[in-house]
């Protein structure tokens, strides 16, 4: 029988419920359960493929194509799973299909309302998840906060979907603010929380309260009595150097054996001995590297999640530890300091980015690095940047450009070709997902990857314009990586230390055991290894 975790947030959003689902998965994993994840996001966008990443942060790319919420890629990260797009439901996707559900007539005259029909569309993606996973346990996580009006279908379909399949541990994860003139830990807000899941028929089973300071006994009592459960179901999630600490830190506290009780399974002992060291391999680095980020959204660090867990996974598999700085392409169009100061970095990555806006900052950024020959990785616009910059200022081609930025370009070296031409929408129509790259033997790229085949994942709309490529290739541009339609993947010039630039997006796929060799060959490169 299938068995259901689901995980409720308290008090703030952005309380770590996602880590706190990636940890309860890595646990259970560990213990040799298989299990998936789901995300419910209680918002009206299908996907989060049509959010800017400013303010809901990076869009992580499934190996299928779905463009979904960031917490899929922490879910990946730590039970080293591959997620598909079933595995994020959001309230769009739910009504949309209810709302074509009764326009098919599939309602036979009923009234279609929110209960049965929307919560029954929610129980179905559910299950459907759980059946293409083919796992024996589900986590669900619910985003937003419990009383939020969007949230209440989602909570209530988790309830129904308990009283249907018996075996579903309820798990809140809420703030306890921490006080500090008088010292005190704040339960009232949490206790709140409950109250307002009680009142709708959940009764968590598990309470795991975030806060700054670790939970005196005292405090968990205090908890345990105001939200009806025993003081050894409580368990605290207080804050830690590093995100990876998070399973371990729950685990010493049993959270492991109150979860497989509650759900009525076995307890195994879970090996977690391998993620221990990597913890430790992150906290204990020594040598230190400094690199530069160059992109648009740096103000919201985790517009780029993935990018910086790539380079914590790598960076622990060559004991170092990189001092990242995030550099606002825009400010180095204007600053002549700021380009100075980029170039005392040891390793530049022009991050992903959609839009004119900083564009030509990162083309600085990228000049610099090719002729002072400074570790650099472009991703995806970073490739595509490479690739103007390069055709300005070796090729000679003036006013190259891609057609992103300026249409009328007189040498689209980046553009649009036909095929995408043709989309009129915007969510769901870029080239997405994982992609197979033919790599050419005796480049960088197969040196890294070891192989000539590799699937990474994707998500743009611009290709480097087929009609350069020779070109480019003529002035020295080597193309050690080609999609298989001849699409260009990869860009490197052999007399440089290390400058690859890849369309793909390489760090969706790192994982703290398995960290991508891309950001390893580049920072070992930076780190001069
Ligand atoms: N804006 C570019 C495109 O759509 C690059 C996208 C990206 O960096 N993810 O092709």
């Amino acid at each position: 029988m299938v068995k259901y975790v689901i995980i409720t947030g308290g008090v703030l959003s952005s309380v770590g419920k996602g880590t706190i689902a990636a940890s309860t998965g890595l646990l259970l994993k560990s213990m040799n359960y298989s299990v998936t994840l789901i995300k419910i996001d209680p918002y009206l966008n299908v996907d989060a493929g049509t959010m800017n990443p400013y303010m809901h942060g990076e869009v992580y790319v499934t190996e299928d194509g779905g463009e979904t919420d960031l917490d899929l890629g922490h879910y990946e990260r730590f039970v080293d799973i591959t997620m598909s797009k079933y595995n994020n439901i959001t309230a769009g996707k739910v009504y949309f299909e209810v709302i074509r559900k009764e326009r098919a007539g599939e309602y036979l005259g009923q009234t279609v309302q929110i209960i049965p029909h929307v919560t029954n569309q929610i129980k179905d993606m559910i299950r459907d998840a759980q059946k293409h996973s083919g796992a024996e346990i589900v986590i669900i996580e619910i985003g937003g906060t419990v009383g939020d009006i969007e949230g209440l279908p989602f909570l209530e379909a988790t309830r129904e979907l308990a009283l249907e399949e018996g075996n579903v541990a309820f798990i809140h994860v809420a703030l306890i603010e921490h006080l500090k003139a008088t010292g005190e830990l704040k339960t009232k807000p949490l206790q709140h929380s409950v109250q307002e899941l009680r009142r709708i028929g959940i009764q968590p089973h598990i309470i795991v309260a975030r806060s700054e300071i670790p939970l005196d006994e005292e405090t968990k009592r205090k908890v345990a009595l105001y939200t009806n459960l025993r003081p050894e179901h409580v368990f605290s999630s207080y804050d830690v150097d590093l995100v990876y600490e998070v399973p371990l830190i729950l685990k010493l506290q049993g959270y492991d054996k109150a979860l497989t009780q509650k759900l009525g399974i076995e307890y195994r002992s879970p090996d977690t001995s391998k993620w221990e060291d990597f913890v430790r391999r992150v906290k204990n680095a020594g040598r230190t590297v400094r690199i530069a980020l160059v992109g648009k959204y740096t103000k919201l660090k985790d517009s780029y999640l993935s990018i910086k867990e790539a380079i914590i996974h790598a960076s622990a598999h060559l004991g170092l530890k990189t001092e990242i700085s995030w550099i606002e392409a825009e400010n180095l169009e204007t600053d002549e300091n700021a380009l100075n100061v980029l170039s005392s970095y040891n390793g530049i990555i022009v991050l992903p980015g959609f839009g004119a806006r900083g564009a030509e900052g990162k083309i600085k950024a990228i000049k610099l690095a090719r002729e002072n020959n400074l570790s650099f990785l472009g991703i995806c616009f970073g490739l595509q940047l490479s690739v103007v910059e390069f055709a300005r200022n070796v090729v000679g081609l003036k006013n190259a450009n891609s057609t992103e930025i300026d249409p009328n370009t007189l040498h689209p070296v980046v553009t649009i070709l036909d095929d995408q031409k043709s989309v009129k929408e915007v969510g769901g129509t870029m080239r997405l997902g994982a992609q197979k790259i033919i790599l050419k033997p005796g480049t960088l790229a197969y040196r890294l990857y070891g192989t000539d085949v590799v699937y990474e994942r994707h998500r743009h709309r611009y290709e480097v314009n087929p009609k350069y490529v020779d070109l480019l290739q003529k002035h020295g541009m080597v193309i050690s990586g080609v999609s298989d339609k001849g699409l260009v993947e990869f860009i490197e010039f052999p007399d440089h230390k290390f400058f690859l630039a890849t369309q793909a997006h390489p760090e969706f796929k790192s994982r703290p055991l398995k960290p991508s060799p891309v950001f390893i060959g580049f920072l070992k490169a930076a780190a001069g290894l």
